[in-house]
């Protein structure tokens, strides 16, 4: 829609050095607006919304034909059915924080940061004019080190405006009120549907916020169980339908993400590497990218790094 953002580039921020890569396509809103967009077609189609209402327990709800819990990464419906859907829910090694700022991003930024206290990657973005996402990854020891795990928040933010003081311009880092540090959660699940209950979106499976899919995919799971519905009306026979075209899609993403969220624990073995080899590494993590992809989405970028490298030999 007109309200996205979008970009091409990534920038990798690494020694001081700023290295681009174009050719990635991106597109991004505020999560308010994209929800408000979302209202709005809910409104066209007569469906009945209700906002501050919990559902702790199941039974409560009213005679359905079927239930679709797209209740997030802690989902109720799945931890009601756990025999059902044997869910395996696994947790990422680094401690991560999800924050903001007035500093503008203009395409998706990765800055590494080697500290005195240890080794800090942020993800940035604008999504608005006004403001960017700044989300802080870091390993636990480096998070103990600093005395994170017993920071308030404000502390928390001066800390952190302090290890990136350059990448932030002097800006400072902006909470909502309910900030914390995570360790990000892995959800996979055996089965994805009973006779007439079914996950979808961060209930069914996540992936890492390094490859920024995890909205996209949840709104592609929707459109794909509207179509199996297309195809059947019948739940017994639709959601086995839905499982069937989407799983192996989803098993891809979910790799891709994994491989990535591992690169960030790991990226203490990359970073005595100059600014552009680094940029190659952190570029082909998930290896959905090789190097070949890299020279066609940036055949300058690639130029760049084969010069650097023949110039060594
Ligand atoms: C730090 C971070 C950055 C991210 N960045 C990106 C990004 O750049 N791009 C991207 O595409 N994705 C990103 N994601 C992932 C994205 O946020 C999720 O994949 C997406 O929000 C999943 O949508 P969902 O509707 O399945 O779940 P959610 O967005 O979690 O929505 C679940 C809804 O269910 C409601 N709910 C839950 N339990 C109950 C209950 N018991 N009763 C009533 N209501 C309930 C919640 O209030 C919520 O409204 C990021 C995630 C993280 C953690």
């Amino acid at each position: 829609t007109a309200a996205c953002e979008k970009w091409d580039n990534v920038d990798i921020v690494h020694r001081g050095e700023r290295i681009t890569v174009r050719g990635n396509r991106f597109s991004g809103i505020a999560r308010l607006r994209f929800l408000r967009v979302l209202q709005a077609r809910c409104g066209e189609l007569g469906v009945d919304l209700r906002f501050h209402v919990s559902v702790a327990d199941l039974s409560v709800l009213p005679a359905h034909d079927l239930l679709v819990g797209a209740d997030g990464a802690n989902s109720t419906v799945r931890r009601a059915n756990e025999s059902l859907f044997q869910p395996a829910v696994e947790y990422g090694r680094n401690k991560y924080i999800w924050l903001g700022t007035p500093r503008l991003f203009h395409g998706l930024t990765l800055s590494f940061v080697e500290h005195h206290s240890g080794l800090y990657a942020s993800h940035s973005y604008r999504f608005d004019h006004q403001t960017s996402t700044f989300i802080v990854e870091c390993s636990e020891a480096t998070w103990r080190a600093a005395g994170l795990d017993a920071m308030s928040e404000p502390e928390t933010c001066a800390w952190l405006e302090e290890v990136f003081r350059e990448h932030l311009d002097g800006q400072p880092l902006l909470t909502k009120n309910f900030v914390k540090w995570w360790n990000f959660p892995l959800v996979r699940n055996g089965r994805w549907h009973g006779d007439d209950v079914v996950l979808l979106g961060d209930a069914l499976h996540t992936a890492h916020f390094s490859i920024g899919s995890g909205t996209k995919l949840a709104l592609e799971d929707a459109i794909a169980l509207s179509r199996a519905f297309a195809t059947e009306t019948e739940p017994r026979k639709a959601l086995p339908l839905f499982e069937q075209n989407r799983r192996p899609r989803i098993e891809q993403y979910q790799q891709a993400a994994l491989d990535s969220l591992r690169w960030f624990e790991e990226m203490g073995e990359y970073i005595h590497l100059d600014p552009l080899s680094f940029a190659v590494e952190a570029m082909t993590r998930s290896k959905r990218v090789d190097y070949e992809k890299l020279r066609q989405r940036d055949p300058d970028f690639v130029a760049r790094v084969d010069a650097e490298r023949g110039g060594r030999r």
